[in-house]
């Protein structure tokens, strides 16, 4: 067991709490459906590609090939982008538009419910259905404020997507405990070795 499953099984135990609020935590489960860190891709047959829809109450896709797991893998790599802008406090504009193009390919519709609520549904089926709840969730979370919040990590071995519950959304590593002391113990290596070269 690495340290970072050590870690995915403390936070399904609640022992951190790195969960996104409502249906934006869909939209950071699939980011995570690649474990950069241990190099672990869920999604690599389009029949592992429906399982994990269905699992997740994601529109299905009858007859997903390859085209279809390759549009939502590149989707999903550009909201891992964009997740990482967040972190960095930057724009990815190619990431951006990337979601830009995705979301003109599928027709939103709005729909108005009870308690004054209203949400976008997609008026199509198949995978663009699954882009379409996809962009909707991500349009729900930046109207309501919740997006910024959903952040990679910063560790280029990593980029595990969490939701950032600090006060100040200040946020930097998936965990303190893996990430971020490794960050630490580096940057502690680097300082110490440029002491080392400036005394010789
Ligand atoms: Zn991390």
């Amino acid at each position: 067991m690495t340290a970072h499953d050590g870690q995915h099984s403390a936070a399904a135990a609640g022992a951190v709490e790195e969960g996104a609020p409502g249906r934006l935590e869909i939209v950071r489960r699939f980011v995570n459906t690649q474990d950069v860190e241990d190099g672990i891709e869920e999604l690599d047959t389009p029949q592992a590609m429906r399982a994990w829809l269905r699992e997740h109450d994601l529109p299905d896709v009858p007859g997903a090939g390859f085209e279809n797991l390759t549009r939502l893998v590149a989707l999903r790599e550009s909201l891992r982008k964009l997740m990482l802008a967040n972190n960095r406090g930057q724009e990815d504009e190619r990431a951006l538009d990337h979601l830009c193009d995705e979301a003109a390919r599928v027709p939103l519709r709005v729909r108005f419910g009870g308690g004054g609520r209203s949400e976008l549904v997609p008026g199509c089926t198949g995978v663009d259905a699954v882009v379409g709840e996809l962009v909707s969730i991500v349009h729900e979370a930046m109207a309501e404020g919740t997006w910024p919040r959903l952040k990679a990590c910063r560790s280029d071995t990593c980029e595990w997507a969490f939701y950032d519950r600090s006060r100040n959304r200040s946020g930097t590593w998936c965990s303190m405990a893996v990430c971020g002391n490794r960050a630490k113990a580096r940057s502690f290596r680097d300082r110490h070795v440029a002491k080392r070269n400036a005394d010789t």
